[in-house]
């Protein structure tokens, strides 16, 4: 009997509607021809709008490569990439969130058509997180074996068995541990570490958890702790799993979190003046640029240039010139809101990452970091002398939506800034730039 083409259709609809893979067929430059409901679904989240036309647009902020991907692809068909990786959302630290991973394989069928299997890795990728995690402890376990305490508790999560070490550890007596929960132990409402229902949910699923953060003894000494629970069960052969309690593996490593501390300051911070280095800042805008893309916030950046810095170097020497450098630094530093970054790009050049910002607001901020730079005397021995410094802001649109982009408007309205006077900020607000202005 022969297969009718209708019968065909329906047998291909009927797949592509069961199958347990996000299917896509597209145009060369990402039109969307064809798609199943496994992949509709995936999209539709994290399209902007809610709009999956295209799927190299609905990727542009997780994967912007992908268009180039496909451009590069020579052959007339094969495959183009397997497996590729787009990291929707990273996941938090120490599994305090959890990510959001696809995994995208692209086929190319003919000249025309591209095929692509979209699906969810997201489990996957946790679990190899996890299993670095547990890596490092074991390593750590056994590299430093100084200090730890052991607590049981039972299936309910209360606290039944306490060893001498575990109270030493958390400052509180064994008999006042008995009976509590994990979280009693910590005495900080908001800490880096996750609360212990958490971990448990998570040690009853999956069998252990790893966790770490500061925590608080009741005399208010913080010190960061490593923290295991791991699930016990009577018959570990007997399906499904019967909890019956929970072992607690604490360790004080505090020294080691200070020394991670320390070089994270050393690896991303200017000595000079205290500010970001510069490949911190791209970092950092890069994580700021997806946060903000996902909430629908805006981001801004001011890019700062001191004036005529090489005369302040020629007349007072390098060490005033250092000087000015640390005092700008400082002044600006002073009137920014905790989660902006303030960053040395180099030289006498500056920028400022402003999360949730939009340009109005930038352009407000750095009028006000503009009079507190005019307003900064610079002592040096017994010689004196202020500087100035020009600004230039933009926000992300439609057409910036990269941070190289962004850093390339922000310095061109900066050059505009020097241009026109210097001690400046362009674009200017005029109505503020003649009040602040006026108040000088
Ligand atoms: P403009 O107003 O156009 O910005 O002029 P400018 O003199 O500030 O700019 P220019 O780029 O010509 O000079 C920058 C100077 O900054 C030249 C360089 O010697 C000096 N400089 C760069 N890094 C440092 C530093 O770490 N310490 C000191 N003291 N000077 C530095
Ligand atoms: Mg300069
Ligand atoms: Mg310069």
């Amino acid at each position: 009997m022969s297969v009718e083409p209708d019968d065909q259709l329906n047998e291909l609809l009927q797949f592509l509607y069961a199958c347990p893979v996000g299917l896509i067929e597209l145009a060369a430059d990402g039109e969307i021809r064809l798609i199943n409901p496994l992949a509709m679904q995936l999209l539709l989240p994290i399209a902007q709008n809610g709009i999956v036309v295209n799927l190299f647009r609905v990727l542009e902020t997780y994967a912007p490569e992908l268009r180039n991907i496909v451009a590069a692809f020579s052959g007339m068909w094969g495959i183009v990439c397997e497996g590729k990786r787009i990291f929707v959302h990273p996941g938090g630290k120490y599994g305090s969130a959890d990510p959001l991973v696809l995994a995208c394989t692209l086929v190319r069928i003919d000249c025309q058509r591209f095929m692509a299997a979209l699906t969810d890795v997201s489990k996957q990728v946790m679990q190899e997180q996890r299993l670095r995690q547990a890596e490092t402890w074991f390593a750590t376990l056994l590299d430093s074996v100084n200090d730890y305490a052991v607590i049981s508790l039972d299936r309910n999560g209360f606290i039944d068995g306490v060893s001498a070490a575990a109270a030493r550890q958390t400052g509180l007596s064994r008999d006042a541990m008995m009976n509590l929960s994990l979280d009693a132990l910590d005495l900080q409402p908001r800490s880096t570490a996750s609360s212990a229902a958490r971990q448990i949910a998570i040690a009853q699923r999956d069998g252990w958890h790893l966790d770490e953060g500061w925590r608080t003894r009741p005399d208010g000494e913080r010190y960061w702790c490593q923290r295991l629970v791991a699930a016990r069960s009577e018959d570990e052969c007997s399906n499904p799993r019967v909890i019956t309690g929970y072992t607690v593996i604490l360790r004080d490593v505090t020294q080691r979190a200070s020394d991670i501390q320390r070089l994270k300051e050393m690896l991303t911070t200017d000595h000079l003046t205290g500010a970001s280095n510069r490949a911190h800042f791209f970092e950092a805008a890069e994580h700021a640029r997806l946060a903000c893309n996902a909430q629908g916030q805006p981001l801004a950046v001011v890019a700062v240039d001191i004036d005529r810095f090489k005369r302040i170097n020629d007349t007072y020497g390098h060490a005033a010139g250092d000087a000015a450098l640390r005092a700008v630094s400082a002044a600006c530093r002073a009137l920014l809101r905790p989660d902006d970054l303030f960053a040395r790009l180099g030289g006498e050049e500056f920028v400022v990452l402003l999360p949730s910002m939009d340009l109005d607001s930038a352009v407000g901020l750095a009028e006000r970091l503009r009079v507190a730079v005019k307003a900064i005397t610079v002592q040096v021995g017994d010689v004196y002398f202020g500087l100035t410094a020009s600004f230039g802001c933009a926000a992300m649109t439609d057409h910036v939506t990269a941070i190289t982009e962004l850093l390339t408007a922000a310095d061109a309205l900066l050059y505009t800034a020097k241009r026109n006077g210097r001690n400046r900020v362009e674009p200017s607000l005029p109505s503020v730039a003649v009040l602040h202005h006026a108040a000088e």
